[in-house]
Protein backbone atom coordinates (compact mmCIF):
# COMPACT_ATOMS: atom_id res chain seq x y z
CA UNK A 1 0.00 0.00 0.00
CA UNK A 2 1.21 3.87 -0.60
CA UNK A 3 1.55 5.69 2.32
CA UNK A 4 -0.18 8.72 1.51
CA UNK A 5 1.37 12.26 2.04
CA UNK A 6 0.51 12.59 6.08
CA UNK A 7 -0.32 16.21 5.28
CA UNK A 8 -3.91 14.09 4.19
CA UNK A 9 -4.05 12.26 7.45
CA UNK A 10 -3.59 15.84 9.17
CA UNK A 11 -6.32 17.68 6.82
CA UNK A 12 -9.09 14.81 7.48
CA UNK A 13 -8.44 14.86 11.23
CA UNK A 14 -10.88 17.92 11.83
CA UNK A 15 -14.20 18.59 10.50
CA UNK A 16 -13.56 20.96 7.40
CA UNK A 17 -15.96 24.23 7.33
CA UNK A 18 -17.34 25.53 4.17
CA UNK A 19 -15.79 28.43 2.31
CA UNK A 20 -17.75 31.23 3.22
CA UNK A 21 -16.64 34.83 3.06
CA UNK A 22 -12.86 34.60 3.51
CA UNK A 23 -13.71 32.29 6.40
CA UNK A 24 -13.99 28.64 7.50
CA UNK A 25 -16.99 27.75 8.60
CA UNK A 26 -17.46 24.68 11.02
CA UNK A 27 -20.53 25.14 13.30
CA UNK A 28 -22.80 23.81 10.70
CA UNK A 29 -24.77 20.11 10.35
CA UNK A 30 -21.91 17.14 9.63
CA UNK A 31 -21.81 15.75 6.18
CA UNK A 32 -19.72 12.99 6.44
CA UNK A 33 -17.23 11.88 3.68
CA UNK A 34 -16.79 8.25 3.05
CA UNK A 35 -13.90 6.40 0.80
CA UNK A 36 -15.66 4.14 -1.56
CA UNK A 37 -12.94 1.40 -1.65
CA UNK A 38 -13.60 0.29 1.93
CA UNK A 39 -16.79 2.26 2.31
CA UNK A 40 -15.61 3.57 5.80
CA UNK A 41 -16.40 7.26 6.95
CA UNK A 42 -12.67 9.47 6.30
CA UNK A 43 -13.49 12.67 7.53
CA UNK A 44 -16.61 15.02 7.62
CA UNK A 45 -17.59 18.68 6.30
CA UNK A 46 -19.82 21.29 7.13
CA UNK A 47 -22.94 21.36 5.79
CA UNK A 48 -23.71 24.65 3.74
CA UNK A 49 -27.38 26.20 4.50
CA UNK A 50 -29.91 27.49 2.12
CA UNK A 51 -29.11 30.49 4.15
CA UNK A 52 -25.45 30.40 3.69
CA UNK A 53 -26.19 30.48 0.00
CA UNK A 54 -27.91 33.38 -0.02
CA UNK A 55 -24.70 34.93 2.35
CA UNK A 56 -22.54 33.57 -0.43
CA UNK A 57 -24.20 35.48 -2.96
CA UNK A 58 -24.83 38.39 -1.31
CA UNK A 59 -20.60 38.25 -0.59
CA UNK A 60 -19.57 37.36 -3.98
CA UNK A 61 -21.96 40.05 -5.72
CA UNK A 62 -20.61 43.01 -3.21
CA UNK A 63 -17.28 41.53 -4.52
CA UNK A 64 -18.12 41.90 -7.69
CA UNK A 65 -19.43 45.06 -7.28
CA UNK A 66 -16.45 47.10 -5.55
CA UNK A 67 -14.32 45.22 -8.55
CA UNK A 68 -11.98 43.98 -5.71
CA UNK A 69 -10.87 41.09 -8.08
CA UNK A 70 -12.40 42.27 -11.54
CA UNK A 71 -10.66 45.72 -11.28
CA UNK A 72 -7.36 43.61 -10.58
CA UNK A 73 -5.14 45.19 -13.69
CA UNK A 74 -5.00 41.62 -16.14
CA UNK A 75 -0.97 41.11 -14.98
CA UNK A 76 -1.81 40.96 -11.92
CA UNK A 77 -5.13 38.51 -11.77
CA UNK A 78 -2.90 36.60 -14.25
CA UNK A 79 0.11 36.42 -11.95
CA UNK A 80 -2.44 35.57 -8.80
CA UNK A 81 -3.90 32.15 -11.52
CA UNK A 82 0.04 31.10 -12.45
CA UNK A 83 0.08 30.47 -8.79
CA UNK A 84 -2.50 28.99 -7.42
CA UNK A 85 -1.16 26.84 -10.26
CA UNK A 86 2.33 26.53 -8.42
CA UNK A 87 0.34 25.99 -4.86
CA UNK A 88 -1.62 22.94 -6.59
CA UNK A 89 1.59 21.20 -7.81
CA UNK A 90 3.73 22.01 -4.22
CA UNK A 91 0.49 20.76 -2.63
CA UNK A 92 0.03 17.54 -5.00
CA UNK A 93 0.71 14.63 -3.18
CA UNK A 94 -2.16 15.86 -0.48
CA UNK A 95 -4.59 16.83 -3.06
CA UNK A 96 -4.15 13.39 -5.06
CA UNK A 97 -4.96 11.75 -1.31
CA UNK A 98 -7.68 13.28 -1.26
CA UNK A 99 -9.22 12.53 -4.49
CA UNK A 100 -7.65 8.95 -3.77
CA UNK A 101 -9.82 8.68 -0.28
CA UNK A 102 -13.09 10.25 -1.30
CA UNK A 103 -13.13 10.25 -4.84
CA UNK A 104 -12.26 6.40 -5.34
CA UNK A 105 -9.16 7.14 -8.34
CA UNK A 106 -6.10 5.45 -8.18
CA UNK A 107 -3.53 7.37 -6.52
CA UNK A 108 -0.45 7.28 -9.83
CA UNK A 109 -3.66 8.93 -11.72
CA UNK A 110 -4.21 11.16 -9.68
CA UNK A 111 -0.76 12.35 -8.78
CA UNK A 112 0.34 12.05 -12.10
CA UNK A 113 -2.69 12.99 -14.29
CA UNK A 114 -5.53 14.57 -12.71
CA UNK A 115 -3.72 17.27 -9.83
CA UNK A 116 -1.26 18.44 -12.76
CA UNK A 117 -4.05 18.90 -15.08
CA UNK A 118 -5.60 21.29 -12.71
CA UNK A 119 -2.47 23.02 -12.43
CA UNK A 120 -2.21 23.30 -16.32
CA UNK A 121 -5.94 24.46 -16.76
CA UNK A 122 -4.87 27.12 -14.21
CA UNK A 123 -2.07 28.33 -16.25
CA UNK A 124 -4.04 27.92 -19.55
CA UNK A 125 -6.66 30.50 -18.87
CA UNK A 126 -3.46 33.07 -16.30
CA UNK A 127 -2.45 33.20 -20.37
CA UNK A 128 -5.99 34.47 -21.44
CA UNK A 129 -6.39 36.85 -18.69
CA UNK A 130 -4.25 39.64 -20.71
CA UNK A 131 -5.48 38.61 -23.62
CA UNK A 132 -9.01 38.64 -23.06
CA UNK A 133 -10.39 41.78 -25.66
CA UNK A 134 -13.58 42.99 -27.55
CA UNK A 135 -13.78 45.01 -30.72
CA UNK A 136 -13.87 48.44 -32.77
CA UNK A 137 -16.33 49.09 -35.57
CA UNK A 138 -17.41 51.48 -37.85
CA UNK A 139 -21.04 52.39 -37.91
CA UNK A 140 -22.89 52.93 -41.09
CA UNK A 141 -25.47 55.15 -39.30
CA UNK A 142 -26.13 58.13 -41.54
CA UNK A 143 -24.68 61.98 -40.86
CA UNK A 144 -23.30 60.84 -37.42
CA UNK A 145 -19.51 59.41 -36.50
CA UNK A 146 -19.20 57.47 -33.49
CA UNK A 147 -16.15 55.49 -31.03
CA UNK A 148 -17.91 52.03 -31.41
CA UNK A 149 -16.80 48.92 -29.50
CA UNK A 150 -17.65 46.06 -27.97
CA UNK A 151 -16.49 44.65 -24.53
CA UNK A 152 -16.03 41.32 -23.05
CA UNK A 153 -16.90 41.91 -19.53
CA UNK A 154 -17.34 39.49 -16.90
CA UNK A 155 -20.84 38.03 -16.51
CA UNK A 156 -21.09 38.54 -12.40
CA UNK A 157 -21.37 36.08 -10.03
CA UNK A 158 -21.03 32.76 -11.56
CA UNK A 159 -22.75 29.50 -9.86
CA UNK A 160 -20.26 26.15 -10.02
CA UNK A 161 -21.78 22.85 -9.17
CA UNK A 162 -19.93 19.86 -10.26
CA UNK A 163 -20.18 15.92 -10.31
CA UNK A 164 -18.47 13.39 -7.52
CA UNK A 165 -16.68 11.72 -10.66
CA UNK A 166 -13.30 13.86 -10.90
CA UNK A 167 -14.02 16.51 -8.32
CA UNK A 168 -11.31 18.44 -8.30
CA UNK A 169 -10.85 18.32 -12.27
CA UNK A 170 -14.57 19.83 -12.51
CA UNK A 171 -13.58 22.02 -10.26
CA UNK A 172 -10.45 23.71 -12.07
CA UNK A 173 -12.06 23.76 -15.42
CA UNK A 174 -14.95 25.79 -13.65
CA UNK A 175 -12.73 28.23 -11.29
CA UNK A 176 -9.97 28.98 -13.77
CA UNK A 177 -11.87 30.35 -16.51
CA UNK A 178 -14.50 31.94 -14.31
CA UNK A 179 -11.97 33.89 -12.47
CA UNK A 180 -10.14 34.79 -15.62
CA UNK A 181 -13.04 36.11 -16.76
CA UNK A 182 -13.23 38.46 -13.84
CA UNK A 183 -16.24 36.75 -12.17
CA UNK A 184 -16.85 35.91 -8.00
CA UNK A 185 -17.63 32.10 -8.39
CA UNK A 186 -19.47 30.20 -5.78
CA UNK A 187 -18.86 26.37 -6.17
CA UNK A 188 -20.92 23.49 -5.06
CA UNK A 189 -19.03 20.30 -5.14
CA UNK A 190 -21.03 17.47 -5.25
CA UNK A 191 -22.18 16.16 -1.72
CA UNK A 192 -20.49 12.92 -2.09
CA UNK A 193 -16.45 14.76 -3.16
CA UNK A 194 -16.64 18.17 -1.48
CA UNK A 195 -12.80 17.70 0.40
CA UNK A 196 -10.49 18.66 -2.76
CA UNK A 197 -12.72 21.55 -3.45
CA UNK A 198 -12.45 22.55 -0.06
CA UNK A 199 -8.89 22.32 0.14
CA UNK A 200 -8.30 24.15 -3.84
CA UNK A 201 -10.56 27.07 -2.08
CA UNK A 202 -8.02 27.34 0.44
CA UNK A 203 -4.92 27.79 -2.22
CA UNK A 204 -7.14 30.46 -4.13
CA UNK A 205 -6.73 32.24 -0.93
CA UNK A 206 -3.18 31.67 -0.61
CA UNK A 207 -2.20 32.57 -3.96
CA UNK A 208 -4.22 35.81 -3.47
CA UNK A 209 -7.60 35.71 -4.56
CA UNK A 210 -9.43 38.65 -2.46
CA UNK A 211 -11.65 37.28 0.37
CA UNK A 212 -15.60 37.49 -0.79
CA UNK A 213 -14.42 36.25 -4.36
CA UNK A 214 -14.69 32.39 -4.07
CA UNK A 215 -16.92 30.65 -1.93
CA UNK A 216 -17.65 26.69 -1.19
CA UNK A 217 -20.70 25.01 -0.37
CA UNK A 218 -20.86 21.85 0.45
CA UNK A 219 -24.57 20.34 0.42
CA UNK A 220 -27.34 18.41 -0.98
CA UNK A 221 -28.25 19.21 -4.92
CA UNK A 222 -31.49 19.66 -4.35
CA UNK A 223 -31.19 22.33 -1.85
CA UNK A 224 -28.12 24.36 -1.77
CA UNK A 225 -27.28 23.53 -5.68
CA UNK A 226 -31.41 24.48 -6.34
CA UNK A 227 -31.07 27.64 -4.39
CA UNK A 228 -27.97 28.58 -5.96
CA UNK A 229 -30.00 28.65 -9.45
CA UNK A 230 -32.77 30.08 -8.28
CA UNK A 231 -30.69 32.93 -6.72
CA UNK A 232 -32.02 36.87 -8.09
CA UNK A 233 -27.76 37.63 -7.51
CA UNK A 234 -26.35 35.02 -9.85
CA UNK A 235 -26.33 35.46 -13.19
CA UNK A 236 -24.98 32.34 -14.42
CA UNK A 237 -24.43 28.91 -13.37
CA UNK A 238 -22.20 26.51 -14.87
CA UNK A 239 -23.34 22.86 -14.11
CA UNK A 240 -21.49 19.36 -14.70
CA UNK A 241 -23.34 16.84 -13.83
CA UNK A 242 -26.69 14.77 -15.38
CA UNK A 243 -28.97 15.28 -18.37
CA UNK A 244 -32.04 14.40 -15.65
CA UNK A 245 -30.63 17.47 -13.78
CA UNK A 246 -29.20 19.46 -16.14
CA UNK A 247 -33.00 19.10 -17.62
CA UNK A 248 -34.54 20.56 -14.33
CA UNK A 249 -32.10 23.69 -14.12
CA UNK A 250 -33.47 24.82 -17.70
CA UNK A 251 -36.78 25.31 -16.05
CA UNK A 252 -35.52 26.51 -12.62
CA UNK A 253 -33.31 29.01 -14.80
CA UNK A 254 -36.24 30.96 -16.57
CA UNK A 255 -37.78 32.81 -13.75
CA UNK A 256 -34.44 34.63 -13.87
CA UNK A 257 -33.44 34.01 -17.39
CA UNK A 258 -29.64 32.98 -15.28
CA UNK A 259 -27.13 32.34 -18.04
CA UNK A 260 -26.86 28.57 -18.11
CA UNK A 261 -23.91 26.25 -19.18
CA UNK A 262 -24.40 22.59 -19.03
CA UNK A 263 -22.34 19.74 -19.38
CA UNK A 264 -23.96 16.58 -18.99
CA UNK A 265 -24.44 12.71 -19.53
CA UNK A 266 -23.08 10.60 -22.72
CA UNK A 267 -23.56 7.51 -24.42
CA UNK A 268 -20.12 8.00 -26.56
CA UNK A 269 -19.43 5.50 -29.54
CA UNK A 270 -16.30 3.88 -30.33
CA UNK A 271 -16.42 2.85 -34.27
CA UNK A 272 -14.30 0.45 -35.10
CA UNK A 273 -13.77 0.18 -39.13
CA UNK A 274 -12.21 -3.67 -40.60
CA UNK A 275 -9.10 -1.30 -41.55
CA UNK A 276 -8.19 0.04 -38.14
CA UNK A 277 -4.84 -0.53 -36.73
CA UNK A 278 -6.79 -2.93 -34.09
CA UNK A 279 -3.34 -3.48 -32.02
CA UNK A 280 -4.08 0.15 -30.88
CA UNK A 281 -7.72 0.58 -31.29
CA UNK A 282 -8.86 -2.47 -28.90
CA UNK A 283 -6.73 -1.31 -25.96
CA UNK A 284 -7.88 2.06 -26.49
CA UNK A 285 -11.35 1.42 -26.42
CA UNK A 286 -10.58 -0.82 -23.27
CA UNK A 287 -8.90 1.99 -21.79
CA UNK A 288 -11.93 4.28 -23.30
CA UNK A 289 -14.82 2.37 -20.95
CA UNK A 290 -13.06 1.23 -17.86
CA UNK A 291 -10.81 4.37 -17.05
CA UNK A 292 -11.67 5.17 -13.65
CA UNK A 293 -14.36 2.90 -13.80
CA UNK A 294 -16.17 4.13 -16.27
CA UNK A 295 -17.10 6.93 -14.49
CA UNK A 296 -15.96 9.43 -16.90
CA UNK A 297 -18.46 11.65 -19.23
CA UNK A 298 -16.81 10.95 -22.42
CA UNK A 299 -16.90 6.92 -21.31
CA UNK A 300 -17.09 4.88 -25.06
CA UNK A 301 -19.69 3.09 -23.28
CA UNK A 302 -20.93 1.87 -27.02
CA UNK A 303 -18.60 0.05 -29.57
CA UNK A 304 -19.47 -0.21 -32.97
CA UNK A 305 -17.12 -2.66 -34.57
CA UNK A 306 -17.17 -3.76 -38.53
CA UNK A 307 -18.74 -7.08 -38.93
CA UNK A 308 -15.08 -8.80 -40.22
CA UNK A 309 -13.54 -7.65 -36.95
CA UNK A 310 -16.26 -8.05 -34.48
CA UNK A 311 -15.30 -11.45 -33.08
CA UNK A 312 -11.74 -10.08 -32.36
CA UNK A 313 -13.03 -6.92 -31.05
CA UNK A 314 -15.06 -8.52 -28.12
CA UNK A 315 -12.47 -10.82 -27.37
CA UNK A 316 -10.15 -8.25 -27.14
CA UNK A 317 -12.12 -5.98 -24.85
CA UNK A 318 -13.10 -9.48 -22.71
CA UNK A 319 -9.17 -9.72 -22.27
CA UNK A 320 -8.38 -6.28 -21.20
CA UNK A 321 -12.01 -5.86 -18.62
CA UNK A 322 -10.65 -9.99 -17.04
CA UNK A 323 -7.02 -8.34 -17.00
CA UNK A 324 -8.18 -5.60 -14.86
CA UNK A 325 -7.31 -5.93 -10.96
CA UNK A 326 -9.29 -3.66 -8.87
CA UNK A 327 -8.33 -2.52 -5.64
CA UNK A 328 -7.94 0.87 -3.72
CA UNK A 329 -6.37 3.48 -5.17
CA UNK A 330 -3.55 3.44 -2.48
CA UNK A 331 -2.61 -0.25 -3.71
CA UNK A 332 -0.11 0.59 -6.39
CA UNK A 333 -0.93 -3.31 -7.60
CA UNK A 334 -5.02 -1.71 -8.16
CA UNK A 335 -5.69 -1.23 -11.94
CA UNK A 336 -9.42 -0.40 -11.65
CA UNK A 337 -10.92 1.62 -8.62
CA UNK A 338 -14.27 1.44 -6.88
CA UNK A 339 -17.72 2.90 -8.04
CA UNK A 340 -18.72 5.88 -5.76
CA UNK A 341 -21.37 4.75 -3.86
CA UNK A 342 -22.86 1.21 -2.91
CA UNK A 343 -25.91 2.88 -4.59
CA UNK A 344 -24.60 3.83 -8.19
CA UNK A 345 -23.27 -0.19 -7.77
CA UNK A 346 -26.46 -1.07 -7.66
CA UNK A 347 -27.79 0.90 -10.07
CA UNK A 348 -24.46 -0.03 -12.56
CA UNK A 349 -25.95 -4.08 -11.25
CA UNK A 350 -29.44 -3.33 -12.24
CA UNK A 351 -28.86 -2.50 -15.63
CA UNK A 352 -26.37 -5.02 -16.72
CA UNK A 353 -29.10 -7.35 -14.97
CA UNK A 354 -32.25 -5.75 -17.20
CA UNK A 355 -29.64 -6.27 -20.35
CA UNK A 356 -29.02 -10.13 -19.41
CA UNK A 357 -32.54 -10.23 -18.84
CA UNK A 358 -33.25 -8.92 -22.18
CA UNK A 359 -31.14 -11.92 -23.18
CA UNK A 360 -27.87 -9.79 -24.18
CA UNK A 361 -24.96 -12.06 -23.99
CA UNK A 362 -22.41 -10.41 -20.90
CA UNK A 363 -19.50 -11.67 -22.47
CA UNK A 364 -17.70 -11.18 -19.20
CA UNK A 365 -18.32 -9.26 -15.82
CA UNK A 366 -21.65 -8.21 -15.00
CA UNK A 367 -20.81 -9.23 -10.67
CA UNK A 368 -19.97 -6.76 -7.98
CA UNK A 369 -16.29 -7.88 -6.34
CA UNK A 370 -15.08 -8.25 -3.04
CA UNK A 371 -16.87 -7.76 0.43
CA UNK A 372 -15.87 -4.13 1.50
CA UNK A 373 -15.88 -1.06 -1.05
CA UNK A 374 -18.08 -0.53 -4.28
CA UNK A 375 -16.43 -2.98 -6.98
CA UNK A 376 -18.26 -4.42 -9.99
CA UNK A 377 -16.30 -6.08 -12.72
CA UNK A 378 -15.22 -4.79 -15.61
CA UNK A 379 -18.22 -5.65 -18.08
CA UNK A 380 -18.43 -6.48 -22.02
CA UNK A 381 -22.01 -6.77 -23.00
CA UNK A 382 -22.57 -8.31 -26.64
CA UNK A 383 -26.23 -9.06 -28.69
CA UNK A 384 -28.03 -6.57 -27.00
CA UNK A 385 -30.54 -4.38 -29.88
CA UNK A 386 -29.86 -1.31 -30.01
CA UNK A 387 -33.09 -0.13 -28.68
CA UNK A 388 -32.28 -1.52 -25.73
CA UNK A 389 -31.65 0.77 -22.21
CA UNK A 390 -28.04 -0.82 -22.07
CA UNK A 391 -27.40 0.88 -25.21
CA UNK A 392 -29.20 3.87 -24.93
CA UNK A 393 -29.06 5.07 -21.21
CA UNK A 394 -25.84 6.27 -19.71
CA UNK A 395 -24.43 3.67 -16.80
CA UNK A 396 -21.26 5.67 -15.93
CA UNK A 397 -19.54 1.97 -14.92
CA UNK A 398 -17.32 -0.24 -16.54
CA UNK A 399 -20.08 -1.39 -18.83
CA UNK A 400 -19.67 -1.87 -22.51
CA UNK A 401 -22.04 -2.96 -25.42
CA UNK A 402 -20.44 -4.34 -28.80
CA UNK A 403 -22.41 -3.77 -31.72
CA UNK A 404 -21.57 -5.02 -35.49
CA UNK A 405 -22.03 -2.71 -38.36
CA UNK A 406 -21.65 -3.71 -41.78
CA UNK A 407 -20.84 -0.65 -43.40
CA UNK A 408 -20.20 2.99 -43.03
CA UNK A 409 -23.94 4.32 -43.30
CA UNK A 410 -25.02 1.51 -40.66
CA UNK A 411 -22.24 2.91 -38.65
CA UNK A 412 -22.83 6.18 -38.60
CA UNK A 413 -27.01 5.96 -37.88
CA UNK A 414 -25.82 3.52 -35.19
CA UNK A 415 -24.09 6.09 -33.48
CA UNK A 416 -26.35 8.94 -33.67
CA UNK A 417 -29.27 7.04 -32.81
CA UNK A 418 -29.17 8.37 -29.26
CA UNK A 419 -30.41 11.30 -26.98
CA UNK A 420 -26.40 11.86 -26.40
CA UNK A 421 -24.06 13.56 -28.04
CA UNK A 422 -21.23 14.05 -25.62
CA UNK A 423 -18.36 12.32 -27.88
CA UNK A 424 -17.25 10.24 -30.47
CA UNK A 425 -14.16 8.04 -31.73
CA UNK A 426 -13.13 6.56 -35.00
CA UNK A 427 -10.97 3.89 -35.67
CA UNK A 428 -9.96 3.64 -39.74
CA UNK A 429 -6.83 4.38 -41.37
CA UNK A 430 -9.18 5.67 -44.20
CA UNK A 431 -8.74 9.49 -43.10
CA UNK A 432 -11.32 10.71 -45.66
CA UNK A 433 -13.81 8.11 -44.45
CA UNK A 434 -13.16 9.37 -41.14
CA UNK A 435 -12.85 12.85 -41.62
CA UNK A 436 -16.86 12.42 -43.47
CA UNK A 437 -18.11 11.03 -40.41
CA UNK A 438 -16.77 13.20 -38.77
CA UNK A 439 -18.71 15.87 -40.46
CA UNK A 440 -21.83 13.98 -39.64
CA UNK A 441 -21.11 12.71 -35.93
CA UNK A 442 -23.62 13.92 -33.42
CA UNK A 443 -21.01 14.86 -30.77
CA UNK A 444 -19.35 17.66 -29.50
CA UNK A 445 -15.67 16.24 -29.52
CA UNK A 446 -14.51 13.28 -32.20
CA UNK A 447 -11.25 12.07 -32.35
CA UNK A 448 -10.09 9.72 -34.56
CA UNK A 449 -7.81 6.88 -33.80
CA UNK A 450 -7.65 8.31 -30.59
CA UNK A 451 -10.44 8.55 -27.85
CA UNK A 452 -10.38 10.82 -24.71
CA UNK A 453 -7.29 12.45 -24.46
CA UNK A 454 -8.21 16.47 -23.02
CA UNK A 455 -6.76 19.23 -24.67
CA UNK A 456 -7.48 22.51 -22.97
CA UNK A 457 -7.25 24.45 -26.13
CA UNK A 458 -10.21 22.36 -27.47
CA UNK A 459 -13.87 23.60 -26.64
CA UNK A 460 -15.60 20.50 -24.86
CA UNK A 461 -18.98 19.95 -24.50
CA UNK A 462 -22.27 18.40 -25.65
CA UNK A 463 -24.91 18.50 -28.27
CA UNK A 464 -28.34 16.89 -28.39
CA UNK A 465 -29.07 16.41 -24.74
CA UNK A 466 -25.32 15.89 -23.63
CA UNK A 467 -25.51 19.83 -22.93
CA UNK A 468 -25.34 23.25 -23.93
CA UNK A 469 -21.90 25.16 -24.63
CA UNK A 470 -18.60 24.06 -23.84
CA UNK A 471 -15.90 24.52 -21.40
CA UNK A 472 -11.73 24.79 -22.74
CA UNK A 473 -10.62 27.37 -25.08
CA UNK A 474 -11.36 30.76 -25.79
CA UNK A 475 -15.28 29.45 -25.62
CA UNK A 476 -14.65 28.49 -22.28
CA UNK A 477 -13.99 31.71 -21.16
CA UNK A 478 -16.40 33.60 -22.99
CA UNK A 479 -19.00 31.31 -20.92
CA UNK A 480 -18.14 33.59 -17.83
CA UNK A 481 -18.55 37.14 -20.13
CA UNK A 482 -21.19 39.10 -21.39
CA UNK A 483 -20.76 40.91 -24.37
CA UNK A 484 -21.58 44.67 -24.37
CA UNK A 485 -21.64 47.22 -27.12
CA UNK A 486 -20.71 50.92 -26.26
CA UNK A 487 -20.94 53.38 -29.19
CA UNK A 488 -19.77 57.27 -28.61
CA UNK A 489 -21.37 60.18 -30.64
CA UNK A 490 -18.13 62.06 -31.99
P1 LIG B 1 -25.90 14.81 -10.71
O1 LIG B 1 -26.62 15.50 -11.81
O2 LIG B 1 -26.66 13.95 -9.79
O3 LIG B 1 -25.20 15.92 -9.77
C1 LIG B 1 -24.29 16.86 -10.27
C2 LIG B 1 -24.26 18.04 -9.34
O4 LIG B 1 -25.53 18.68 -9.37
C3 LIG B 1 -24.01 17.68 -7.87
O5 LIG B 1 -23.23 18.69 -7.27
C4 LIG B 1 -25.41 17.68 -7.29
O6 LIG B 1 -25.44 17.93 -5.90
C5 LIG B 1 -26.05 18.83 -8.06
N1 LIG B 1 -27.51 18.79 -8.13
C6 LIG B 1 -28.34 17.71 -8.05
N2 LIG B 1 -29.63 18.11 -8.14
C7 LIG B 1 -29.62 19.46 -8.28
C8 LIG B 1 -30.63 20.45 -8.43
N3 LIG B 1 -31.93 20.14 -8.44
N4 LIG B 1 -30.26 21.74 -8.57
C9 LIG B 1 -28.96 22.08 -8.58
N5 LIG B 1 -27.95 21.20 -8.42
C10 LIG B 1 -28.27 19.90 -8.28
O7 LIG B 1 -24.68 14.05 -11.38
P2 LIG B 1 -23.60 13.13 -10.67
O8 LIG B 1 -24.23 11.83 -10.38
O9 LIG B 1 -22.93 13.88 -9.54
O10 LIG B 1 -22.50 12.99 -11.83
C11 LIG B 1 -22.59 12.06 -12.83
C12 LIG B 1 -23.17 12.69 -14.09
O11 LIG B 1 -22.37 13.80 -14.48
C13 LIG B 1 -23.15 11.74 -15.27
O12 LIG B 1 -24.36 11.85 -15.96
C14 LIG B 1 -22.01 12.27 -16.13
O13 LIG B 1 -22.11 11.98 -17.50
C15 LIG B 1 -22.09 13.73 -15.88
N6 LIG B 1 -20.83 14.37 -16.22
C16 LIG B 1 -20.76 15.11 -17.38
C17 LIG B 1 -19.54 15.71 -17.75
C18 LIG B 1 -19.42 16.52 -19.01
O14 LIG B 1 -18.42 17.21 -19.17
N7 LIG B 1 -20.38 16.49 -19.90
C19 LIG B 1 -18.42 15.54 -16.94
C20 LIG B 1 -18.53 14.77 -15.78
C21 LIG B 1 -19.75 14.20 -15.42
Amino acid sequence: MIDLYPGVALYLARRRGLSLDGKEVTDREALPCFDPATGEEIGEVALATPGDVDCAARAAHQAFQDKRWRGKTPAERQRILLRVADLIERDAALLAGLETLNGGKLYGAALHGEVPHCAETFRYYAGWVTKLGGGTFEPSVPGARYHAFVREDAIGVAGLITPWNGALVAASWKLAPALAAGCSCILKPAELTPLSSLYLARLLTEAGVPDGVVHVLPGAGRDIGAALVRHPLVAKISFTGSTAVGEQLVRESAANFTRLSLELGGKSPVIIFDDADLDRAIPAAAEAIFSNAGQVCVAGSRVYAQRAVYDRVVAGLADHARAHRLGPGVDPASTMGPLISAAHRQRVAAMVETARSAGADIVTGGVTVGDKGYFYAPTVIAGATQDSTIVQEEVFGPVVTVTAFDDEGTALRLANDSRYGLAASIWTRDAGRALRLAEDLEAGIIWINEHGIPELAMPIGGVKKSGIGREHGLEGLKAFTETRSVMLRL
